[in-house]
């Protein structure tokens, strides 16, 4: 095994064949195929973060008792690396995906990984991993972080012990559909978070929790929930995950607004480079609070054209027809709208190496 000083290299021995690893990759759609190598980090406290190793991807042995098993330390983090026009690859702002993981440790009261660290595996792991990197625009190597409470104790503090892995799946379209665009249920039984939670972090239990509103939403015949804010349960917080963006026509100017960040909604990669590419092309862009009462006038008055979610995972997807116990409203007539196929487009030729980087977004591996 060759080594760095912070990673054991060690390539599995079964790692899958030319041919298995082309028919994994051919429609893989999301989350279900995985390349053949995973980063494994220790923690322990009192130590640090002990020597990583990156090796063959497979199960991990855990105790029963490991505290994430009870109490739910996980947090997790999604970026992806690209096949670029010239034949590498590069990722997307990955400083901003380790940065947002730290604060998701730091919610969690888990030891934060250091950024240099989150890179080192990213890189390691898609330099090992390079063939499983898909070519199309659209398509990419979804990096998946995540930190466990390792721990065997059933005390309810934090653990002492956690475990930093990090695995990665070909991706191409995350909703099965493309981008057609979707309907959305407005959750009004359930609330996604509240002040002083944990909505901003990317832990395990936030998504636990949603689940039972978005099988209510898919019921109801929708693709997605929209969460509402928890105090007011009137203003739009994001979706099940991804972020949500409006799009407005105010005398001749095209106006793209997005739920100002509250603390209890994700704050988004996508809707952080949406927001700048979005005035890159003559847009203004807000962040405010929108009501739902808001949403369903702005279309009534035809003031809102478009609204649309987004996210890394499915870059953009429109809002074509909104859904609540109140009642049901078409945006754009159901179609795509042309603010949201123009961002989709910027935004995937510069994660492609098709378009200049004015922003220095993309890390070249
Ligand atoms: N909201 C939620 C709840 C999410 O899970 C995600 C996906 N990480 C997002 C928004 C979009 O965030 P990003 O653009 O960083 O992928």
């Amino acid at each position: 095994a060759t080594s760095t000083p912070t990673l054991e290299i060690r390539p599995s021995d079964h790692a899958a064949s030319a041919e298995e690893r082309a028919r994994k990759m051919t429609n893989p759609g999301f989350g279900r195929m995985f390349t053949d190598h995973m980063v494994v980090i220790p923690y322990k406290e009192g130590e640090g973060w002990g020597r990583g190793e990156l090796k063959a991807y497979g199960p991990l042995a855990m105790d029963p008792a490991s505290s994430v098993l009870h109490y739910g330390q996980a947090i997790f983090e999604g970026f992806k690396a690209y096949a670029q026009k010239d034949g590498g690859v590069a990722t997307f702002r990955p400083e901003a995906n380790a940065r947002r993981f730290q604060a998701s440790a730091r919610r969690l009261a888990m030891p934060e990984l250091p950024e240099a660290l989150f890179l080192e595996a990213a890189y390691a792991l898609i330099r090992q991993d390079r063939a499983w990197i898909p070519g199309a625009i659209g398509e990419s190597l979804y990096l998946r972080p995540l930190m466990i409470a390792t721990e065997a104790a059933l005390g309810v503090r934090p653990s002492n012990e956690y475990l930093f892995l990090l695995i990665a799946s070909p991706s191409g379209a995350y909703f099965a559909q493309g981008v057609k665009p979707v309907t959305v249920w407005i959750s009004e039984d359930y609330v996604r978070a509240a002040p002083g939670g944990t909505g901003f972090a990317k832990c395990a239990g936030n998504y636990a929790a949603s689940l039972v509103a978005q099988r209510q939403a898919k019921g109801e015949g929708c693709d997605q929930v929209v969460w509402l804010d928890a105090i007011h349960r009137k203003y739009i917080e994001e979706m099940g995950g991804m972020n949500i963006f409006f799009v407005y026509q105010e005398k001749g100017e095209t106006v793209v607004v997005t739920p100002e960040l509250t603390g209890s909604l994700l704050p988004g990669v996508t809707r952080d480079s949406l927001l700048q590419l979005a005035k890159d092309q003559g847009f203004r862009a807000e962040e405010r609070k929108i009501s739902t009462d808001e949403w369903e006038a702005a279309l009534k008055e035809g003031r809102m054209t478009e609204a649309f979610a987004c996210g890394t995972a499915a870059v953009i997807t429109p809002i074509g027809r909104v859904k609540s116990r109140k009642g049901d409203w078409l945006v754009n007539g159901g179609e795509t709208g042309p603010v949201a196929a123009k961002l989709r487009q910027v935004l995937l030729d510069l994660q492609h190496g098709a378009a200049p980087d004015p922003h220095g977004w993309m890390h070249r591996v």
